[in-house]
């Protein structure tokens, strides 16, 4: 067939003669949609189709979608056909390794057609096992809301209630929307999923949103892992500076807008150069890590401690006022001097509090703090001190 041609929309094997050889027959496949996929030279390198055992009118869409992976699929016989007649271009193996990447992906995407208004899945292509544990079948007869959690189904659900209207109006939709949502797994695995959809209509004139989903699970991992690295402190696991300077400014922010108390704690260990000096800094660092876990112990959930920085530590403790700051800060003060650490180490801290007032800044607030924790050192250390202005 000339290139670019689809072959006939859908093939009953059994009516045709030529078919008559093909092995696919013996599985009862009756229905085809495919494209023919040709080298740069124009010949045929072979086809990539759907077979379906029902007589299936496929959508254009569908068919659009297929056409993708053809497209695809000769850009990587192209590229690899430039490599052959110069295989010196790194430039070119750059692309083609992203290629690579892409079609192997893709091969694992699942592509779907869900019928909106019956909230039941048309099409689901045979890799929702490898997303899902799920045959075909499975996937075909399970209703759209057990497919997600509660939440994702909540979010998909009041998405598509956003967006049909328009599609209703105007009967397209040229871009796709991407979302991340959460799938069980047969298994029970919960596994993070990227849906990228876009409305159609059916031959039949029914809505129809078409998707293509892909496991993200990997990407999520490590979006996880750099996000939890860069708001926590690598020795302690406690919050880092700038990831509690960021929580205080949203904190200021309430506080403005609610009235919220806000306080502040400046901790410092006493005399830690003096333990360094006798134990060691790896001693030194493992009673670092035993005081951020007692602090942790002690605090309540919606304290926000942090190390600020070498052996200090700052608290943030939203909603609640001077009065009670002092009493978390005397909790701590006497916890850590009651605690044996790491080679029988014992130390204190010396905290200074500040209350936020409007119209102050963070700066302010941290400024304050520093203020009372340099007259809790003066004064003798192991005390707790209130910023007064
Ligand atoms: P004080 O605060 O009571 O005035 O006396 P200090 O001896 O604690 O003095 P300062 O706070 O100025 O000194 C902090 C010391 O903490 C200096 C540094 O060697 C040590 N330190 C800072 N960061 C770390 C760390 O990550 N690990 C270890 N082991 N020691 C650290
Ligand atoms: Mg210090
Ligand atoms: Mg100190």
């Amino acid at each position: 067939p000339p290139r670019s041609t689809l072959f006939p929309y859908t093939t009953l094997f059994r009516s045709t003669t030529e078919w008559d050889h093909n092995p696919d027959l013996q599985f009862d496949l009756v229905s085809y949609l495919g494209f023919p996929i040709h080298y740069p030279d124009g010949s045929l390198f072979g086809t990539i189709c759907i077979l379906n055992n029902i007589e299936t009118r496929f959508s254009s869409v569908m068919s659009q979608l297929m056409e993708q992976f053809r497209n695809q699929i000769e850009s990587e016989l192209r590229i690899e056909d430039l490599l052959r007649k110069d295989a010196a271009r790194l430039e070119l193996m750059e692309i083609q390794n992203r290629l690579y990447e892409l079609i192997t992906f893709n091969t694992s995407d699942v592509i779907w057609v869900l019928n909106v208004m019956q909230k039941k899945f048309s099409y689901v292509s045979p890799s929702i096992f490898q997303l899902r544990g799920l045959t075909v079948e499975e996937a075909l007869s399970e209703p759209l809301e057990s497919s997600m959690t509660p939440e994702s189904a909540a979010k998909v659900n009041s998405m598509i209630a956003n967006s049909i209207g328009a599609f209703i109006k105007d009967k397209v939709q040229r871009a796709y929307t991407v979302n991340e949502i959460q799938q069980p797994r047969k298994d029970g695995q919960i596994i993070w999923v990227e849906v990228t959809t876009r409305y159609a209509m059916s031959e039949q004139g029914e809505i129809e949103i078409i998707g293509i989903s892909r496991n993200i699970e990997d990407r999520k991992k490590k979006e996880n892992e750099i996000e939890y690295l860069s708001t926590h402190d690598h020795l302690t696991k406690l919050y880092n500076r700038s990831y509690i300077e960021a929580e205080a400014e949203r904190e200021i922010s309430r506080a403005i807008r609610y009235q919220n108390a806000i306080s502040f704690l400046m901790i410092d260990i006493d005399l830690f150069k003096q333990i360094n000096d006798r134990h060691g800094h790896l001693i030194g660092d493992e009673v670092l890590q035993t005081l951020a876990t007692t602090f942790a112990l002690a605090l309540r959930k919606t304290d926000i401690c942090a190390r600020f920085g070498g052996e200090e530590f700052v608290i943030l403790l939203p909603e609640t006022r001077l009065e009670g700051a002092i009493g978390t800060a005397e909790k701590l003060r006497r916890t850590i001097e009651a605690t044996v650490f790491p080679n029988n180490i014992r130390l204190t801290i010396s905290i200074g509090i500040s209350e936020y007032k409007l119209g102050e800044t963070l700066d302010d607030l941290i400024r304050n703090a520093d203020k009372a924790l340099y007259t809790a050192k003066r004064k003798g250390r192991n005390q707790v001190i209130a910023y007064k202005s």
